[in-house]
Parts: C-alpha cells; structure tokens; sequence
C-alpha cells in the first residue's frame, strides 16, 4: 500500500478528510443534486470550509493549512468518492485559489482568498465559451477599458459552480489587436449588475454542481480586480492547469476505488452456476485489472505531486501533469464501466450508485481539457526534452549490426 510511504501528518489528514466525508455528506445530498433537486449545495462549501478543509496548499495567513500537493491529493481522492459535482466543488477554492495566491495582491489575497478559504465566498472558473473550449485563446468574450473599470461582455458555458458563485475568475480580451496570447487578461467579477447565469443543460452526470451558462453584459470590473497583469493570461493559464488538472486526476482516484470496491464486494456474495462470481476468471480477472490500474494512476499522481512540490512549474511538470490527468480519468471510465459489467443487469440500475459513478466519470476524460489535448501537451514537452537532451547518454541506436549504414538511414 503506498500509505506505507506516508507521514504521519498525511495519514492523519487522509483520515480528517474520510471523516468528513463519511459524517458530514448526507446521502440525500447526493441523491438531491443527481435528481436535479438542488442546483447548488452551498451548505457542503460552508461545512468544508467549517473543518479547515479548503485550499489546504495555501498559507495559514490567509486560511489554508500551508501544506502542499502530496497532502491536497490524498484529501482529494477521499472527496472523489462522492462523485464529480462534490469533488469540483471542493476543488474550485483551489483552482481559483491558485490564481490569487500566485498572482494576486495582497489586497486580492484578504479580500477574496480568506473569504474563499472560511466558506464566506464562494467561487467558478469561466474559462470555456461557446465556440470552443480546447481552442481556449480564442476567447471572444471582451473587457474594454474605461478609466479605472473594464467593461466586460460576452459569455462562457459548462461552468461549474455558477449558480451559486459570488465570485467568478473570468479571462477576457482585452487587447483586440494583439495576436491571442498577448490579448487576453484573468478577471475576478464579482456576482453584480449584468451578469446573469442560466441553468440551461441537462447532464449525463456531475449533476447539482450549478453547472451554468454564464452571461456578461456591461459588466464593470474595477481594475485592481485583474490578476497576472493586463494581457498576462499567459502565464496565468499555464499556472492553473496544475490544480485544474491535478484535482481532476485525485478525484478520479476516489470514484475509481469506490466503484471498485462495490464491485468487487458484490462478486464476494453473487452467485452463479453455484459458485460465487469471484471465483469465475471473467470476473476476478477484471477485479485485478482495475486494482492495477488504480495503483498506477495513483503512483503516477502521487509522484507527480512530489515533483510539482520539489520543482513548481515546468515543461516536465506540465507533461506529468497532462498524463496524470489523463492516464487517473481513463482509469476512473475504465474502473466504473467494469465494475458496472461485474455487477451484471443490477448495476445498470440505481439500486447501487455504479451507474451514477459511470455517468460522472464520463465527464472527467473531457473536461479541464480534454484527454486529447493532454495528448497535444504530453507529446509536445516529451519533444522539449527529447530533443534537448545532452549527449550524455549510451546511443542505444548504434547498438544495431548495420548501425552504420548511412545509405539505409533515408527520412525524407
Ligand atoms: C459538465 C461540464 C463542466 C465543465 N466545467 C467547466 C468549468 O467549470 N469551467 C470551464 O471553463 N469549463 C468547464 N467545462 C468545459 C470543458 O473544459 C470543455 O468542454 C472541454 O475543455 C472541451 O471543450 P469543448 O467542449 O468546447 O470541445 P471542443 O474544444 O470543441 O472539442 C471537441 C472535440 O475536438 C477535440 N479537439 C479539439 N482540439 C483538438 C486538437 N488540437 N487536437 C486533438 N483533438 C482536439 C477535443 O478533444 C474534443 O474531442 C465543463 C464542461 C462540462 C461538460
């Protein structure tokens, strides 16, 4: 078990965060946001807040617990196991929390990252706009300069949380001459005057998360609200995608060991042929094909964790990260769906909650960034550092007989 390798100030915040997630999360919670009942469970925010869970990476000055992403990943595979709404929402003061903790002033720290951190404010990511999400610095959506206020209008859909944020990180154009990625600047924008969120999808999963579309319409930001500088998004979204896509894989760690777990209790009472299904290879076999796949999209993220706390950002930290995010949501899909066939026709019903983890895991292979475009972001950094390798290493390609058949050796 890789918990052997834990500190004993891990071990207890894993146990902290089970706690909570065994004593404080009604069932009927979850139940009410899968059927659409709520739209936004304020309340899970504030209690989090309430046991100091929140934004643990962040100093103690403004609310965190000044630990770092080995500690935040295992708090996070234990919320994973309440699905993705849950998990996001846990993550959001993170994801946000990281732009103001890294750029932001101290002025934006005490008045936003505190507040975040108590459960007093909460928060969204509004990155992705109708005409494309992956294509993400082709944002339209504008924030004009007039004195010291930016007028922002446009839109953003899919964004989770925007029902009930009262704070949302928006990027926007402001710059419509330059080329994309000296035009656009991170916002924070308030819940105000013309912005407007509709509730307008209904989802496979991660339901009850206020997923919304969001709508600004003359909305003025002050402009000591821009964070990273004005046309700095750059840098900003390089930042982010650490913990938008950490969180994403340590929460897929959690929906995939729940769901394994259920299926693999049920294969120890369900009976076929005489014979308890477990003991059938077509069962078992799958049993430790999913325990494989766990253990390693854990060490991946595990380990991944330890180089974004040794070296910070990187171009190999961005590609560990890309595989961590997508090689944990593959497992998560990969898990849930053979845990579903384990369980036979009763796990396509909700007499168990495979079908609901299924239906979340889904979402996680495509949102913050789909696992295509951590392919585009794997490989491109694997070539930074292929092709930058000093020439320190064996020349494995010369160990061939014809090594040296210059005349064989045709690329173009
Ligand atoms: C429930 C839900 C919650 C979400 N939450 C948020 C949120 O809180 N905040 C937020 O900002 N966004 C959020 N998103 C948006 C999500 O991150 C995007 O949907 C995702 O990044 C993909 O963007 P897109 O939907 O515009 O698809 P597109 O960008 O249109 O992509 C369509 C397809 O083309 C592929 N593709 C595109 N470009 C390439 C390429 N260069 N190479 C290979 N394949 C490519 C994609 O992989 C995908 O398969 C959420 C989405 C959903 C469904």
């Amino acid at each position: 078990m890789i918990e052997i390798t834990w500190t004993p100030e891990q071990r207890s915040l894993r146990d902290e965060t089970r706690t909570f997630v065994q004593e404080r999360v009604p069932r009927q919670l979850i139940l009410d946001m899968d059927s659409d009942v709520i739209h936004y469970p304020r309340q899970y925010v504030q209690d989090l807040a309430g046991c100091h869970l929140l934004g643990l990476r962040f100093p103690t000055e403004w609310g965190g617990r000044g630990l770092n992403w080995q500690h935040e990943v295992l708090a996070l595979e234990e919320i994973g196991v309440l699905g993705a709404s849950l998990a996001c929402l846990y993550s959001l003061p993170s994801i946000v929390g990281e732009a103001i903790h890294v750029f932001g002033s101290r002025e934006q720290k005490s008045k936003y990252l505190r507040p975040m951190l108590e459960g007093r404010l909460t928060v969204a990511e509004a990155l992705t706009e109708p005409r494309g999400g992956s294509d993400f610095f082709g944002a339209t959506t504008s924030a004009r300069r007039e004195g010291d206020f930016y007028v922002l209008n446009g839109q953003k859909r899919f964004i989770v949380g925007a029902e009930g944020a009262d704070l949302f990180l928006v990027y926007a154009r402001t710059n419509p001459d330059a080329s994309s990625h000296q035009a656009i600047s991170a916002l924070l924008v308030e819940r105000g005057p013309g912005l407007e969120v509709q509730h307008v999808y209904g989802l496979m999963g991660a339901r009850g998360g206020g997923t919304g579309r969001v709508y600004f319409r003359d909305v003025r930001v002050p402009v000591e609200n821009l964070i990273g500088g004005e046309n700095g998004a750059l840098e900003v979204f390089n930042q982010m995608m650490i913990p938008e896509r950490m969180t994403s894989a340590a929460g897929a760690l959690g929906l995939a060991r729940a769901s394994l777990e259920i299926a693999a209790r049920y294969a120890d009472r369900r009976k076929a042929f005489g014979k308890l299904i477990r003991q059938f290879e077509g069962v078992n076999f799958k049993i430790a094909e999913s325990l494989t796949r766990l253990d390693a999209a854990r060490a991946l993220v595990h380990e991944t964790a330890r180089i974004i706390d040794a070296a910070g950002n990187s171009g190999t930290v961005r590609r560990m990260v890309s595989e961590s995010k997508k090689f944990a949501t593959e497992t998560a899909w990969a898990v849930a769906n053979d845990a579903m066939q384990i369980m036979g026709g009763i796990g396509y019903t909700n007499v168990y909650p495979i079908e609901r983890l299924l239906r979340d895991a889904r979402l996680m292979t495509i949102w913050t960034g789909t696992n295509e475009i951590m392919n585009l972001v794997i490989q491109h950094e694997y070539y930074q550092e292929l092709l930058n390798l000093p020439p320190t290493a064996r020349d494995v390609e010369g160990d061939a007989r014809n090594a040296d058949a210059a005349g064989e050796k045709i690329y173009e």
